[in-house]
C-alpha cells in the first residue's frame, strides 16, 4: 500500500542561514524502498563510527589506567565543593562508565536512532550544518494563528546598528528583526537600515545588489580642525528572511576603515566617528532617493543622533515632513557621550545642541569641554520614545534605571511620550518543533525530542550522560549587568546538588569563567562552560535544558527568559525589568498576568536569594517529576511571540504619525 509521508523541502538553502521549511506532501510508493545513495552513506558512517568505538574503548582502558595510578598518588582532590559534586555524580569514574557503556551494535542505536546522529567525542558538533531534513513531528506542526492585519498601513524603517541573524551581538539584533517581521506580516512596509559591517555574512543576504552611491556630508580632522567633505557612500538593498534592508558603508575607494574587520563592535575605526556617519548617510540616503516614510524608528544611541539630524538639518522648523520619529532604548546603559567636535563627523557642527534642553551631558557641565549626550538627544528630538518593557519603563521613570538621565526623565513632556513595550521573540526562529538546529524536534504535545536534545547536548559536551540530572543553562553576554557573581553561584549550588550546569557565554567578564573552565571546572562531567558566541550551540542548550537562569542585575528586557519557555526549560531570574513582566514564580499566589505561573524569581542580589530560587526548581524537579513536565509543556505553548507586542508598536506608530 502506498503510504503517505511528509518531506522537507528547503527554501533558499543556500542564500539563508535559518532557511524556512516549507512543508510539502509527497507520496513514497512502499512497502520496499530501493536503497538510497543516503543510506548507503549511513551504512558507511555506521563501519567507520563502529572502528571509532573500537578506538575509544582502547582510549577508555589506557584513561582507566591513568586514572589508577592517579588516585594512589593523590587520593584526595584539594576542592571540598567540587569533591562532594564529582562523588554525587560518580567523581571521575562517570566519565570512565560513561564510555564503558554497552556499545550500540545495529545501524539504528549507533546513528540513526530517531534520526539522530550522535556526537562523537571531542567533536565541534554545533558547527554542524543545519539538518536539510529534520524529522517532521507526527501529526505536523501547529497551525499558525489567523495574522492580524491592519487598515491604513505605514512605511516604517529602522536605523540600526545590529539585525540577526546576520549582525547579531545581543538582543538588540533579535528585536529589530522580529518586529520588522512582525509589522510586516500586519501589512506594514517595513525597511531596516544597516552598517554594511564587513564581517556580515553575504551569503545570508537574498538578492543583495548595490543600489547607488551617495555624497554624505562628513567631519574630517585636518591639521588638528574639523572640516566637513563629502565621503562616497555605497547603498546596497536586499533582503533577510524576508525584510528589506539598505547597507550602507564608505565606498571601496575611499579607502576609509569605517565597518572594517571581522566583528560588528570593536573593529579599528573609530565607533562613535563610525555612528555619526551612519545616521547622516541615512538620512541622505532618504532624502536623495525621495523616501519619506512614516515613521523612522532609532535604536539606542547609535542611532540617536539621526532625530537631532532629521529636525534640524533635513525639516528645519517641522514643516511639511510626514515623517515622525521614535527612538526605542534597548539599554540606558550606554548612552553615547561625544565630544562637540566629534559630533561634527555628521557633518553638522555639535555646539546648536549644547543646552540642557537639548543633548548636554550634565555630568559634564563645568568640564572642558562639556559633551553631548546622543541619547539624550534622542529622547528630546524624537516624537516618541519607547524602552523595552514596561517594568524596565518604570525602573526609568520612577528608579533608578535611568541613571545621568534622570533629571530628563523628569519632564513631564518627556515622560508622557514615553512607553514601556514588552519584546517578543521571532517564534518562527525559535520554534523548537521545526529548529534544524536540533537533533530532535518537539512540541508541547510530543515532548519526547527534548530529552533526546538533553542526551545529545550532553554527550556532545562530554558531560555524563544521565537523563535524570537537572540540566541548568546559562545562554549570556558575560558583562556585569548580567550578574556575573551569581552566574558564577548558580554554578556551584547547581554542581553541589548533583545537577549539571552548561554556560554559553562571552563578554568582557569571561575570565572569572575561563579560569574555572580551565582548572577547577575541567572535564567534570557535570559542568562545562563554553566561553564563546554561537547561535547554534545557544539553541541545542535551550532544547537540552531543563532550567534557564537568568540573574541579571538589571534587564530591560531580556530574551532569553522567553526563549527558555518557548524551548520547553523553566527560567529562575532575578525579578528586575522585563524578566519580572515575563517570568512568575511557580510558588506565589494569585493569578499571573500572562495567565499562568511559569518560573522562579529572586529577589535580592546576593547568593542567597539565588539559592532559593534555584534550590525551589531543582526540588520541585527532583520530587514532583510529573508537575515538572506539565510546567515544561504549560511553558511551551505560552505566547512569546510579536503578535501583541507588534500591536502596541503600531499604535504608537498611529499615535505620533502626521494626519
Ligand atoms: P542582551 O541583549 O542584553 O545581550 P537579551 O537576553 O536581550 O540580552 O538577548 C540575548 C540574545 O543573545 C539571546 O538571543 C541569546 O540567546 C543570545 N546570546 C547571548 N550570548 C550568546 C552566546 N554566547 N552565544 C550565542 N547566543 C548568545
Amino acid at each position: 500500500m502506498a503510504s503517505l509521508k511528509q518531506v522537507w523541502e528547503w527554501r533558499g538553502l543556500v542564500r539563508g542561514a535559518h532557511p524556512r521549511p516549507r512543508l510539502v506532501k509527497t507520496r513514497i510508493s512502499g512497502p520496499m524502498m530501493p536503497r538510497t545513495v543516503c543510506q548507503v552513506a549511513k551504512i558507511e558512517e555506521t563501519v567507520s563510527l563502529e572502528e571509532e568505538l573500537v578506538r575509544l574503548r582502547r582510549e577508555n582502558e589506557l584513561l582507566r589506567k591513568q586514572l589508577a595510578l592517579y588516585q594512589q598518588a593523590s587520593p584526595t582532590t584539594p576542592d571540598a565543593a567540587v569533591t562532594s559534586a564529582s562523588r554525587a555524580a560518580g567523581g571521575p569514574e562517570a566519565v570512565v562508565e560513561v564510555l564503558e557503556r554497552p556499545l550500540p551494535k545495529t545501524v539504528k542505536e549507533v546513528g540513526v536512532d530517531g534520526g539522530i546522529l550522535w556526537p562523537t567525542p571531542g567533536e565541534r558538533f554545533w558547527e554542524r550544518a543545519p539538518r536539510s531534513a529534520p524529522a517532521p513531528l507526527e501529526g505536523g506542526t501547529e497551525q499558525q494563528r489567523p495574522q492580524e492585519r491592519d487598515l491604513n498601513t505605514l512605511h516604517v524603517v529602522h536605523i540600526t546598528a545590529e539585525m540577526a541573524p546576520i549582525a547579531k551581538v545581543g538582543g538588540l539584533g533579535d528585536v529589530v528583526t522580529g518586529l520588522a517581521k512582525a509589522a510586516q506580516a500586519r501589512g506594514h512596509f517595513v525597511t531596516v537600515m544597516l552598517p554594511f559591517y564587513e564581517s556580515l555574512p553575504v551569503d545570508q543576504i537574498e538578492d543583495l545588489k548595490h543600489e547607488m552611491d551617495v555624497e554624505v556630508p562628513k567631519g574630517y580632522r585636518w591639521d588638528g580642525e574639523m572640516r566637513v567633505g563629502p565621503l562616497r557612500t555605497s547603498v546596497f538593498w536586499g533582503r533577510v528572511q524576508g525584510c528589506p534592508v539598505y547597507l550602507l558603508r564608505p565606498a571601496e575607494e575611499t579607502s576609509s576603515s569605517i565597518f572594517r574587520g571581522g566583528k560588528i563592535y570593536g573593529g579599528s575605526y573609530n565607533e562613535m566617528e563610525a555612528y555619526l556617519y551612519f545616521c547622516r548617510a541615512c538620512l541622505e540616503y532618504l532624502q536623495v532617493s525621495n523616501q519619506h516614510p512614516h515613521i523612522l524608528q532609532l535604536h539606542d544611541w547609535h542611532a540617536a543622533a539621526a532625530a537631532l539630524l532629521f529636525w534640524e538639518v533635513y525639516n528645519p522648523g517641522a514643516v511639511n515632513s510626514r515623517t515622525r520619529v521614535m527612538l526605542t532604548i534597548h539599554n540606558m546603559d550606554n548612552t553615547g557621550e561625544c565630544r562637540q567636535d566629534e559630533f561634527s563627523f555628521t557633518g553638522m557642527p555639535g555646539e546648536p545642541f549644547a543646552s540642557i534642553d537639548k543633548a548636554l551631558d550634565e555630568r559634564t557641565i563645568g568640564h572642558n569641554p562639556e559633551r553631548l549626550n546622543l541619547m539624550k538627544g534622542g529622547i528630546v528630538y524624537s516624537n516618541a520614545i519607547t524602552t523595552v518593557s514596561p517594568t524596565y519603563a518604570n525602573e526609568v521613570l520612577n528608579g533608578g534605571a535611568a541613571g545621568w538621565l534622570r533629571s530628563t526623565f523628569a519632564r513631564p513632556e518627556l515622560r508622557s511620550k514615553f512607553y514601556g513595550i514588552l519584546n517578543g521573540i521571532d517564534i518562527e526562529e525559535w520554534d523548537p518543533a521545526t529548529d534544524p538546529l536540533l537533533p530532535a524536534n518537539y512540541d508541547a504535545e510530543r515532548p519526547g525530542g527534548k530529552a533526546l536534545c538533553k542526551k545529545f547536548l550532553q554527550q556532545g559536551l562530554g558531560l555524563a550522560v544521565d537523563e535524570h540530572k537537572p540540566l541548568v543553562a546559562v545562554v549570556s553576554r558575560l558583562v556585569p549587568q548580567k550578574g556575573i557573581h551569581l552566574i558564577k553561584a548558580a554554578l556551584f549550588r547547581t554542581v553541589e546538588r548533583g545537577g549539571q550546569f552548561v554556560l554559553l557565554g562571552s563578554g568582557h567578564s569571561d575570565p572569572v569563567f575561563r579560569s574555572l573552565a580551565d582548572g577547577q571546572f575541567k572535564d567534570h562531567p557535570d559542568c562545562r562552560l563554553k566561553i564563546m558566541y554561537s547561535e547554534r550551540l545557544a539553541h541545542q542548550i535551550y532544547a537540552a535544558a531543563d532550567v534557564v537562569v537568568v540573574p541579571s542585575m538589571f534587564e530591560p528586557c531580556g530574551l532569553t527568559q522567553m526563549i527558555a519557555l518557548r524551548y520547553g526549560a523553566v527560567p529562575v531570574v532575578r525579578r528586575t525589568g522585563g524578566l519580572a513582566d515575563t517570568v512568575f514564580d511557580v510558588d506565589g499566589s494569585g493569578a499571573a498576568p500572562t495567565g499562568s505561573r511559569n518560573g522562579f524569581t529572586f529577589d535580592g542580589a546576593d547568593d542567597g536569594s539565588l539559592h532559593g530560587a534555584l534550590d525551589r526548581a531543582l526540588q520541585l524537579y527532583e520530587q514532583q517529576p510529573s508537575r515538572w513536565s506539565s510546567l515544561s509543556r504549560e511553558n511551551m505553548r505560552l505566547d512569546v511571540s510579536w503578535a501583541k507586542s507588534a500591536k502596541s508598536y503600531v499604535d504608537v506608530y498611529r499615535s505620533i504619525a502626521a494626519a
